[in-house]
């Protein structure tokens, strides 16, 4: 069975691919349809809404079974900022280390203990006979006042997980607690609800 990931995001594509194929999909991209797709706008008001908008984008324009993700990370002190404007706190064009810049100048002089943090990570499978259903994952944190490790990407090098710092964390350490490690394992749980899977042992 065919499924389209909506994203252009190679890693998260990737991530995607290791749980698919082994359920056995063929899994496309855009890569393997000779068109180029405009880019969805993405105006929703949660992840979910946002992973539910590039889904749906994905059916619009292959009309194949459609899965997408939407991330962020959410800083209490900040009221849950930036959360789903995260790629592009710091404007339009923000990069990784423009955006941690921002966030640091916002958590000026504000104590470890009230930079508590999380990362989300909602993803979205939308069908061509108009069912759909998300799973979210969260990974708890705080926000350290100096970058460690050069591991990961994002907020990465600012964030202290659970484990310790996540720019310190191997791939395998950071998919076994992360959002995205935990939104993918209640993906794979929910979409066998749906469909019938043969999976490779
Ligand atoms: P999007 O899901 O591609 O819209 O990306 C959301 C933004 O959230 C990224 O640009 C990163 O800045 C941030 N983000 C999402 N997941 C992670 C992560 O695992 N580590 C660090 N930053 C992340």
């Amino acid at each position: 069975m065919k499924i389209f990931i909506a994203t252009k995001n190679q890693k998260k594509l990737k991530e995607l691919e290791r749980i698919l194929i082994p359920m056995g999909f063929d899994v496309l991209s855009q890569k393997d349809f000779n068109k180029n797709f405009p880019e969805p706008i993405e105006n929703g008001t949660t992840f979910e809404e946002n992973a539910i908008i590039k889904a749906k984008d994905g059916l619009n324009n292959t009309g194949l079974i459609s899965v997408a993700d939407d991330s962020g990370i959410c800083v209490d002190y900040l009221d849950g900022a930036p959360g789903i404007y995260s790629a592009r706190y710091s404007g339009e064009h923000g990069d990784d280390e423009s955006n941690n810049q921002k966030l640091l100048r916002e958590l000026k002089g504000v104590p470890l203990e009230k930079r508590t943090a999380r990362y989300v990570a909602a993803i979205a499978c939308v069908f061509p006979d108009g069912r759909y259903f998300t799973v979210r994952g969260e990974c708890e944190g705080k926000i350290n006042f100096e970058p460690i490790g050069d591991g990961g990407f994002g907020y990465d090098p600012y964030f202290i997980s659970e484990l310790g710092p996540m720019g310190l964390l191997t791939p395998q350490q950071k998919d076994s607690i992360s959002h995205r490690g935990k939104a993918l394992s209640l993906f794979k749980e929910e979409l066998k609800k749906y469909i019938d899977i043969n999976e490779e042992k």
